[in-house]
């Protein structure tokens, strides 16, 4: 479904990342991924590498919020391949702080890894794709982008952010060719997820009718149909991939 794409995915070395950037693989696309250190970003190349050798990954750890840093591993990204076509802009952090225990320090760690990166990278790979009258930028966002949450008011926030910047850049930039389009996971089973208090976790679980955590893979899925040119006519859609959980 992605023969010869070359894509990035952010946060791309564990959970949702890796099996977006294993599913992209295994569908022919060449994958870029990033990650914060280079020992999780090597580990994440080796975990694919042993799968299956004839993957073609790479991978950086820039910081997501550095425009220099991202607009210069973009430039050696296309000095290599010649294009970019696909943009998943996955990392992120949650958090459950209460409003009165934030601290604007954490809340600005939150906006800046899920929003301000996912504009940073955005922006930096915008003229690549218009180079080629062709473009996907993926954004993971959240089911509480919908619901909000009880707790850790910046998580939510910042993905309604998210939620804006997929729709609104699907308006600026569909006279391009360039697709944008968030998925919006629900509970699903990674790292994020299990460090998760068990007070916080539980009534959640409770509110799912497919009664399970979705699974990495499933949320894979719905990236790579979103990639693909089966969504052409797809654009500036919130896709929830959640089991229909409320919280
Ligand atoms: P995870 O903690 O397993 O992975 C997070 C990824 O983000 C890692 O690859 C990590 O390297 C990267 N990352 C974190 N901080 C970074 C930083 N400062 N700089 C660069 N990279 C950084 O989490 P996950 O569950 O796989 O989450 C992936 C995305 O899915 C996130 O955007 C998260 O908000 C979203 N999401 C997750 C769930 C869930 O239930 N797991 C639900 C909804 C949305």
């Amino acid at each position: 479904m992605l023969n010869d794409k070359i894509a990035v995915v952010t946060g791309g070395t564990r959970g949702i990342g890796l099996a977006i950037v294993r599913k992209f693989l295994d569908n022919g696309a060449k994958v870029v991924l990033f990650g914060s250190r280079e020992e999780s970003v090597n580990k994440a190349i080796d975990i694919l590498r042993n799968e299956n050798p004839s993957y073609e990954v790479s991978g950086y750890y820039p910081n997501l919020c550095n425009d220099e840093e991202v607009r210069e591993i973009f430039k050696t990204i296309v000095d290599k391949y010649g294009r970019i076509d696909i943009l998943v802009n996955n990392a992120g952090v949650s958090a459950t702080t209460s409003i009165e225990e934030y601290t604007l320090d954490d809340f600005d760690k939150t906006m800046d890894i899920n929003t301000k990166a996912t504009f940073v990278c955005s922006k930096e790979v915008v003229k690549y794709m218009k180079e080629e009258h062709n473009g996907v930028i993926l954004n993971t966002s959240s089911m509480v982008s919908i619901y909000g949450q009880p707790r850790g008011v910046a998580y939510p926030a910042s993905k309604y952010a998210v939620n804006g910047i997929t729709k609104s850049l699907a308006r600026e930039l569909g006279k391009y060719n360039i697709r944008v389009n968030a998925i919006a996971p629900g509970v699903t089973n990674t790292d994020m997820v299990a460090n998760l208090p068990k007070e916080y976790i539980e009534p959640l679980l409770r509110t799912i009718p497919l009664g399970r955590v979705g699974e990495p893979e499933e949320v894979a899925n719905a990236f790579l149909f979103l990639a693909s040119d089966l969504a052409s006519y797809i654009t500036g859609t919130i896709l929830q991939v959640d089991g229909a959980a409320m919280n």
